[in-house]
């Protein structure tokens, strides 16, 4: 059932549930209907601040953020408060996340995933489902056997390796899930419906407060309580709910809450000259839309301390800028109607740094939430390990003769002052086996509270280079089944 609190003034002021859900995006709609699905005898409330249609301003007003000395150029196009959440308006770009990613960097000296990733995996065929790609391979060496010519014939020892995206249509949460939404008889889900307020008592939530801009006050009472409203709005609810208490503590009183704020960022740091034909961009093949990326090694990563960042070439038609610099392509071997001149795209991953924080103005917006400020701070090796990876694709195309790079903007200071966010929230309420090292547990329970989770990327305790949505939607469907096997009190 669908009740659009602006519309239906007839909404009840009180509604109880077995499971509250905050936020209708990816993460939220994929939960409530798995959960509804799973537990029929269960009453599911999943609470949306927006409707079907864009935000209007004033709903866009509560997303106002004030930006520490680093500009965070994506802000404002990095969350859309509508039915689907930010769903509205992704790139469908998806893969799972790599082995290294679940190991810990010794460099960092952060604990990585407390969960394997063969346990996120169990999930990834459901979270396929929902985001509609159809093959479920990601194994790069299948892809090589039919597609050989569009890759480069990497040495069994190089220090550069290959993985695979695939790409959602890209599914839109709020379209594709409208009528599932309106059917599910033990579900309600509620349009226009601002969460402003979680009200408890000692370590447990026992009510979610929320309400339409004009005037329509609806409390949730619920056994379990689950936050799906994006890494930063999730995060600041959390920190709401601190307000000014010392941040000496677990959970909510973690002084983890609201740091290493992440986001995937990249550079063109060059172009290369190399075969033409290479294919390390978006293509069809007949098991879906894919792209190979070029990484580095997982060996590489693990002995030298590597991020795990990913480079895409995109075909220009560029001046032969290569061939004239190595002396024509007589001198060099290079003949221009076999090499392609190659554009090098990156992405990044970020180094978790706990100075890159979201921390509570004393400012409020509409619904009396305390606005955030956001310092965002990529750590200065970030780019460091980026400019690596791109001499070692370098050194591998000059070592198997296959072609030659040229580097066309050096790591500065102009292009660290100038990296643009990809709009992925991460870290902010990081997953640890211990309370000492984050916010929410395996379960994605809040620490220190009794029936309070988080469905967001703000859980991801490290981060690769993988575009986020295909994991969360993974975690949701794990934590669907987790309060699913409990007996209806708190989980
Ligand atoms: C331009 C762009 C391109 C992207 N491309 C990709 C891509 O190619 N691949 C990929 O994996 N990811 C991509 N993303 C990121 C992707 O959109 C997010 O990872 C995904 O939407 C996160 O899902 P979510 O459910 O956690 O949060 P969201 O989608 O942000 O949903 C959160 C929901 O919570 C609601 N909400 C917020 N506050 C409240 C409140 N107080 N009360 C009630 N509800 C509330 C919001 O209205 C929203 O509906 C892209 C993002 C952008 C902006």
């Amino acid at each position: 059932m669908i009740i659009d609190l602006e519309q239906d003034s007839t909404a009840s002021s009180t509604l109880t549930a077995d499971v509250c859900i905050v936020g209708a995006g990816p993460a939220g709609i994929s939960l409530a209907l798995e959960l509804a699905r799973e537990r029929p005898d269960w009453n599911i409330v999943l609470t949306e601040a927006g409707g079907p249609e864009n935000a209007s301003q004033a709903e866009k007003d509560i997303y106002k953020v004030a930006l520490g000395e680093k500009n965070y150029s994506v802000l404002d196009i990095s969350r859309r408060r509508k039915l689907g959440g930010t769903s509205a308006h992704w790139g469908g770009w998806s893969k799972p996340l790599d082995d290294t990613d679940f190991e810990e960097n010794p460099a960092w000296d952060l604990p990585s995933w407390p969960i394997s990733k063969q346990e996120v995996n169990k999930y990834i065929p459901r979270a396929l489902t929902w985001i509609e790609i159809d093959s479920g391979n990601f194994d790069i060496s299948d892809i090589r056997k039919t597609q050989s010519g569009k890759l480069l014939p990497l040495r069994k020892d190089a220090k550069i390796s290959e993985q695979l995206f695939r790409f959602s249509p890209p599914t839109r949460f709020g379209d594709r899930y409208y009528d599932d939404l309106k059917a599910q008889d033990n579900l309600t889900c509620l349009l226009h419906a601002n969460c402003y307020e979680l009200t408890q008592t000692g370590d447990k939530i026992i009510s979610a407060k929320v309400r339409s801009l004009n005037g329509a006050d609806v409390e949730i009472k619920a056994n379990n309580f689950t936050l799906a409203m994006g890494g930063m709005e999730t995060t600041r609810l959390l920190l709401n709910l601190r307000n000014d208490e010392a941040a000496n503590g677990e959970g909510i009183y973690s002084d983890h809450l609201g740091r290493y704020f992440a986001d995937h960022f990249g550079v063109r740091p060059g172009e290369i000259l190399a075969p033409e034909g290479l294919k390390y961009s978006r293509f069809g093949d007949a098991s879906g839309p894919i792209m190979p990326v070029l990484t580095f090694s997982p060996d590489s990563i693990r002995t030298s301390h590597e991020h795990n960042s990913c480079m895409m070439l995109q075909a220009s038609a560029a001046p032969d800028s290569l061939l004239a610099g190595y002396g024509g392509a007589k001198a060099s071997g290079f003949h221009p109607n076999q090499y392609w001149h190659y554009s090098i795209q990156m992405i990044i991953e970020p180094r978790p740094n706990p100075a890159s924080t979201l921390t509570l103005t004393n400012e409020r917006c509409a619904l009396g939430l305390r606005r955030m400020k956001l310092d965002w701070a990529p750590h200065e090796d970030d780019l460091a390990s980026a400019y690596r990876l791109f001499s070692a694709l370098g050194d591998e195309l000059g070592q198997t003769g296959l072609g030659r790079l040229h580097l066309t903007k050096p790591n500065s200071l102009d292009v660290r002052a100038n990296v643009s966010g990809a709009c992925h929230h991460l870290g902010t309420t990081r997953m640890a086996a211990n309370s000492s090292d984050g916010v929410v547990d395996t379960n994605l329970k809040v620490f220190g509270q009794q029936n309070l989770y988080v469905a967001s990327s703000s859980v991801f305790p490290r981060y690769g280079y993988s575009n986020p949505t295909l994991t969360i939607v993974a975690l949701s469907v794990r934590l669907a089944q987790h309060l699913a096997s409990q007996n209806g009190a708190a989980a």
